[in-house]
C-alpha cells in the first residue's frame, strides 16, 4: 500500500480548482447590466445600472455564506468566514463600474474572480485560516465623479468621507445623494487594519503580455509620473529681414527640448517621456517665434529614475537658452508593491505552470491606494491588442480562468503564512 501511494504522481497543486466556465458565465451575466449593442458596457458609478450589478454581487455573496458590509462611500465588503476569525482578512477585488462605452473586463474580472473563489470554497467545503473578503470599490473610473479611485482613496485615508460626499457630477448631483439614490450609502466602519493583504486581478490594458505570448503579469508596482511646464522666451522678428545669425527663435530652442525629452526617456528605460502640448507665439508663418510653452509628461517605475529624468531635463532646458524656465506642476509617486506578496503571485503562477513576467502598471488602480495601508500586489492577464476603455476590450475565457487560478493560489499561499 505504502509503495503504491508513493509511486502515485503527486498533484502539482494539492488544492481545489476554480471553474473557468463558471467565471465566464458570471462575466456574461454581469455584462447585461448596462450592456451596449456593440458588446461593451456603459455602467457609470452610482447609476441604476451600477445598482443592478451591486445587487447581483451582494445577492451571490450572501447566498455563498458571506456577511456583506457597505461603508460610507459605498464600498462593498463580502466576507467569507475563516477558521480563525481573530485573524485579519485576506482581501481581493477591484471595481464593477465602467467608462461610458467601456468593456466587460476592466475591474469586473477582479471582483468576479473573487466570487468564483468563494464558489469554489463553498462547493468543496474548504475553510481558509483567515477570513476572505471580496471588495467592490466605488468609482474607480472617475468618469462621472472626479477623482478616480474614490472609494479606495477614502478607505485608505487619501481623502475624507465628507469631501468625497460633496463631489458633484456634471448635472450637479453630489456623491452623497447618488449613494442614497441607489441605496448604497452604508454605515459599516471597516478598518484598514482589518486587512492582512490585498491582491487585485486586472486585465493589463496594454499590449505587452500579448506581444510576448505571456500568460500572467506579476505586477511589481505602478509607475510614477511628473508633469512639467516649460516656457521659452525668444524675440519676435520679421521672417524675411532678420539674418539667421541674429535670431533668437523660441521654437528652435523648444525643438531641442522636445528631442531631449525623447532621448532622456530612452536613456532611462523603462521610463517614458512625452511632449504632448505646444503653444507658439505669435504662431504666424512669417514671424520668428517669440514665445513657446511646452507641457511635458515623464513616467518611471522608481523615484530614483524620475529624479534622474528630471535632472537631465533641467540640463536640457538650461542648454536651450537662458530665457527658458522649467516648472514641475504635478507629480505622483511610484507605487512599489510588497515584495513578499509579489513573490507569492510569482510562485503561484510558476506552481501552476503558467508563463509569467514581471510588469509595472502604466495605469492607476485601486491597489495604488490600498498599497499605502496594507501589503498589496496585482496580477495581470492579457488584453487583446492592448485595448481597454473600449467596447472591443477582450480577454479570452482561458486567460480569465488562468488569472483566477493564480489569484486563488496566491490566497492559499498567503493563508499558510
Ligand atoms: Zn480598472
Amino acid at each position: 500500500m505504502s509503495t503504491e501511494a508513493s509511486r502515485t504522481e503527486p498533484k502539482r497543486i494539492n488544492t481545489p480548482a476554480t471553474n473557468g466556465d463558471r467565471l465566464w458565465n458570471d462575466l456574461v451575466t454581469t455584462a447585461r447590466f448596462g450592456g451596449t449593442d456593440k458588446g461593451g458596457v456603459t455602467r457609470l458609478t452610482l447609476t441604476e445600472e451600477d445598482r443592478q450589478v451591486r445587487d447581483w454581487f451582494v445577492g451571490e455573496c450572501r447566498a455563498l455564506g458571506c456577511s456583506v458590509e457597505v461603508d460610507g462611500i459605498g464600498n462593498i465588503f463580502a466576507t467569507y468566514p475563516g477558521e480563525d476569525m481573530a485573524l485579519p482578512t485576506i482581501a481581493v477585488g477591484s471595481h464593477l463600474d465602467t467608462q461610458p462605452q467601456g468593456g466587460r473586463f476592466d475591474g469586473i474580472l477582479g471582483v468576479l474572480a473573487g466570487v468564483e473563489i468563494l464558489r469554489t470554497l463553498k462547493e468543496t467545503s474548504t475553510r481558509l485560516r483567515h477570513p476572505l473578503t471580496v471588495v467592490n470599490w466605488t468609482n474607480e473610473e472617475g468618469s462621472r465623479f472626479s477623482p478616480a479611485m474614490l472609494g479606495s482613496g477614502v478607505f485608505a485615508g487619501a481623502l475624507s468621507l465628507d469631501a468625497a460626499h460633496a463631489l458633484s457630477d456634471r448635472e450637479g448631483v453630489p456623491v452623497g445623494a447618488a449613494l442614497d439614490a441607489i441605496g448604497y450609502r452604508g454605515s459599516a466602519a471597516v478598518e484598514p487594519t482589518a486587512l492582512a493583504a490585498y491582491v487585485e486581478l486586472h486585465i493589463e490594458q496594454g499590449p505587452l503580455l500579448e506581444a510576448s505570448a505571456t500568460e500572467i503579469g506579476v505586477v511589481t508596482g505602478i509607475q510614477g509620473l511628473r508633469w512639467f511646464d516649460v516656457v521659452i522666451t525668444g524675440t519676435e522678428a520679421h521672417a524675411g529681414s532678420t539674418p539667421m545669425a541674429q535670431r533668437d527663435d523660441a521654437l528652435v530652442a523648444a525643438a531641442e527640448i522636445v528631442l531631449a525629452v525623447r532621448d532622456i526617456a530612452r536613456e532611462n528605460t523603462p521610463g517614458v517621456g512625452t511632449v504632448g502640448f505646444v503653444e507658439v507665439g505669435p504662431n504666424s508663418r512669417n514671424v520668428v517665434p517669440g514665445s513657446v510653452r511646452l507641457q511635458i509628461d515623464m513616467r518611471h517605475p522608481s523615484e530614483a529614475g524620475l529624479d534622474r529624468m528630471e535632472t537631465a531635463l533641467q540640463d536640457a532646458v538650461r542648454k536651450a537658452g537662458a530665457r527658458a524656465g522649467l516648472m514641475r506642476v504635478w507629480s505622483k509617486a511610484p507605487v512599489v508593491f510588497d515584495p513578499s506578496i509579489v513573490h507569492a503571485v510569482r510562485a503561484s503562477a510558476e506552481a501552476l505552470g503558467y508563463s509569467a513576467t514581471d510588469a509595472v502598471s502604466g495605469a492607476g488602480h485601486d491597489a495604488a491606494h490600498i498599497a499605502t495601508i496594507t501589503p498589496t500586489a496585482m496580477i495581470f492577464v492579457p488584453s487583446k491588442e492592448g485595448l481597454s476603455h473600449n467596447e472591443a476590450e477582450y480577454t479570452a475565457p482561458e486567460e480569465c480562468a488562468r488569472g483566477a487560478e493564480v489569484l486563488f493560489q496566491t490566497i492559499l499561499e498567503l493563508d499558510r503564512r
